[in-house]
């Protein structure tokens, strides 16, 4: 089994051709620090926009390295920490109006990958989640109601046989279903992005650090560059940044991705619609077909490192394979012979209320996005596409979405976080083997530690 080395999309995809570090001092217009999906759709958006623009993107190591590189591969409609939170401070339409966005930012991302010519192995076939255990199919039942409460979720409800008819899930009580959602190979996106963007006159460099980020200017290790707009794309790194140690808590996630499986597997677990699969367990797994037929499956493993230390080019300590192992053994009895191919991980920013925000402030000329936690790959799109109304000004419906300007407190000081952290997640750990031997309702502890994290 791999361990590490990035991810198994980078390993599928090879390594990538090193670009130029920074020459040196440079003056442009737009400087964006990060060459993930936020930094690269930013610069794409803004390139379509006003293409005389000099925009350069500063990279501490290559496109794609961190969690746009990584991650699941679920483009899909979330709203990061959930859409009601917006209700109260802007109103039910505004927060409908975000959903609406969202849904269509999952077929903008499909168009653009079709009409630059990106095969990132994009099959849309909707995000499905199940419900295991008792008081997995309270949750499940409660969520499907609420949210066929709220326009543009066209959440449907799936009782076990019509659910396993669609993935045969071991011990499926229910499942909720949505259309808008597809599977990605996510360093395919990340990587066809870069090329992208550099053939429309973007200057990418890589392996250059950016220490600091100061108004109209960034510090880095091979010299200063000077712009009228800074983008600071940084997400589960931001923490290494001075002056925002405490912005964002890095969390860490972990995936496997199994061997391709033969076709008496997939005959036995259907599946055949690249449908990506959720579960409601407290510390919840997901999941995707991959374009050749394996299984990668995630979730927390080790979740925080002390002091917000952020990456190792994506090890995984053993342990952290065996849990993901046993819950791909325990949906899918099938895959009990499978061989574990490759295990990763990577980092994610989550702000202390668990919003995305993407914003300007037009006195320092720094743009930001970010806070996505594990729902980025739909919303970074959003997010480079109101990075550009911003930044260029324009009034659009996009700048008025409630996420824009939306500022955090900072997370506590150490030892706090990393009390706070590694003890929520083995409280949910609790919850969950609670509810697994059969508790009705939701665990009173998994109760607690939601509203301590202010997850909703
Ligand atoms: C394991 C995992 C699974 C996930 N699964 C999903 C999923 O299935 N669906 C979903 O919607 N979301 C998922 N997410 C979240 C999603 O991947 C992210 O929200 C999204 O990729 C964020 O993109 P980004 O460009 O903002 O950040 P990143 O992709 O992390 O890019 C930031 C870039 O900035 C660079 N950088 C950072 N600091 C500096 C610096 N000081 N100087 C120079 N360069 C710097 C980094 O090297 C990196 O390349 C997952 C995340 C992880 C880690």
């Amino acid at each position: 089994m791999r361990n590490g080395d990035v991810s198994h999309w980078w390993h599928q995809l090879g390594a990538p051709e090193p670009r130029p570090e920074l020459p040196g001092d440079l003056t442009v217009d737009v400087a964006i620090v990060g060459a993930g999906y936020t930094g690269l759709w930013s610069a794409y958006y803004l390139k379509q926009a006003q293409p005389a623009l000099r925009i350069a993107i500063v990279e501490q190591r290559h496109a794609g390295y961190g969690a746009s590189g990584r991650n699941g591969g679920w483009l899909t409609n979330s709203v990061t920490g959930g859409r009601e939170q917006y209700e109260p401070t802007h109103g039910r339409d505004a927060a409908e109006r975000f959903q609406r966005a969202l849904n269509d930012t999952v077929d903008e991302v499909i168009r653009v990958a079709a009409t630059e010519g990106i095969d990132a192995d994009i099959a849309k076939g909707g995000e499905f989640t199940v419900a295991r255990t008792p008081a997995q199919e309270a949750r499940l039942r409660a969520f499907a109601a609420a949210e066929q409460s709220w326009r543009y979720t066209d959440v449907a409800l799936l009782e076990a046989a019509e659910a396993t008819a669609k993935i045969d899930v071991r011990g499926t009580r229910a499942a909720v279903w949505h259309p808008h959602a597809a599977r990605i190979q996510p360093a395919k996106l990340v990587a066809g992005l870069a090329h992208v963007v550099e053939r429309l006159g973007v200057e990418i460099y890589e392996r250059t650090t950016v220490h600091e980020i100061a108004p109209h200017r960034l510090h880095t290790d091979h010299g200063t560059v000077t712009a009228e707009h800074i983008v600071r794309a940084t997400e589960g790194f931001t923490a290494n940044l001075a002056g925002l140690h405490r912005l964002w808590l890095p969390m860490n996630s972990s995936l496997i991705a199994t061997e391709p499986l033969p076709a008496a597997v997939w005959d036995e677990l259907h599946w055949s619609a690249a449908e990506v699969l959720g579960d409601f367990a407290h510390v919840y797994m997901y999941a995707q077909r991959t374009a050749d037929d394996r299984i990668a499956i995630g979730g927390r493993g080790k979740p925080y490192r002390y002091g917000s230390r952020t990456d190792t080019d994506g090890q995984t300590p053993a342990s952290t394979v065996r849990t993901l192992q046993g819950i791909l053994h325990r949906f899918f009895p099938a895959t009990a012979g499978a061989e574990i191919a490759h295990t990763w991980s990577g980092v994610l920013g989550v702000p202390r209320d668990w919003a995305a925000t993407v914003g300007l402030d037009r006195r320092t000329g720094i743009a930001w996005g970010g806070g996505y936690v594990g729902t980025g790959v739909t919303a970074t799109n959003l997010a480079g596409r109101t990075i550009t109304d911003l930044i260029l000004e324009r009034d659009t419906e996009l700048v008025s979405l409630p996420w824009v300007n939306h500022r955090v407190r900072r997370w506590e000081p150490e030892p706090l976080r990393w009390i706070a952290t590694t003890g929520l997640y083995a409280a949910y750990g609790m919850a969950d083997r609670a509810e697994a031997a059969g508790r009705a309702t939701t665990s009173p502890i998994a109760r607690v530690a939601d509203v301590i994290t202010g997850r909703h």
